[in-house]
């Protein structure tokens, strides 16, 4: 291994001091209704740009609420650019907008105070989050019991990790890839998202920068195989 060879990042954050009780006021052995705590997790699903992230955070959603769990939907950065979670098949749900300065737990612990149990949380958008919220999922799955489901990108434009989603790769109890496959213009499957600046594949600049896969746009983004990401060819334009 050569000196100036990547060394991985580590992205832990020190532990919460135990006497600070925003980090562990909620510690119980049962849950609020004196249920028996159960086996939370936290999951994170993650796919390239329209893989269907946000349609299965929102089936998700549906599927849980059903069954009489009451869930939270946040998300950050969302393409409608508003509070909610938009799909493009059409679907779309209200949602908290996820800040710097918003703490996860406060959203649980708030709602406990209106006396509304909180059973699950939705995060879309998940790798636009920072380190702090991912630190935040992993205690109220530890503390709260509260199950949390993350989706989100793996990488950004330039194949690297997003560091929440390093995190979230780092700490979830279970990580998977959502299985709709998006197809590079190759046809073999799509694994990187390209940002495209005047026609050009971007390989520097902003690590989050707004744009959709719609072809109109200043900035957009591709879906490309790894040969072609790599390469830079975005195919024959029609
Ligand atoms: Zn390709």
């Amino acid at each position: 291994m050569t000196d100036d060879a990547a060394a991985p990042i580590c992205l832990a954050r020190p532990l919460p001091d135990p006497g600070d009780d925003r980090a562990g006021g909620c510690v119980a052995v049962r849950g609020v209704d004196g249920r028996p705590l159960h086996a939370a997790a936290l999951k994170f699903f993650w796919g390239p740009m329209d893989c269907g992230k946000s349609t299965m955070a929102l089936q998700m959603n549906y599927n849980h609420a059903r069954q009489g769990r009451r869930g939270l939907v946040t998300t950050r950065i969302d393409r409608s650019l508003g509070p909610q979670v938009t799909t493009r098949i059409g679907l779309a749900h209200s949602a908290i907008e996820v800040t710097d300065d918003l703490d996860l737990r406060d959203l649980v612990r708030d709602a406990l105070t209106d006396g509304v149990r909180v059973d699950y949380l939705i995060c879309d958008e998940a790798s636009f989050y920072n380190l702090d919220h991912v630190e935040q999922m992993a205690d109220l799955v530890d503390n709260y019991d509260v199950d949390v489901y993350a989706f989100g990108l793996a990488t950004d434009f330039r194949s690297c990790l997003f560091p929440a989603a390093q995190r979230l790769f780092e700490l979830a109890d279970e990580v998977a890839r959502i299985q709709v496959e998006v197809l590079c213009w190759c046809g073999r499957e799509g694994l990187l998202n390209a940002r495209v600046v005047d026609g050009r594949v971007a390989r520097e600049g902003e690590q989050v920068v707004i744009g959709d896969t719609v072809d109109t746009a200043d900035v957009r983004y591709q879906v490309l195989c790894r040969r072609h990401y790599r390469s830079g060819d975005l195919g024959p334009r029609d």
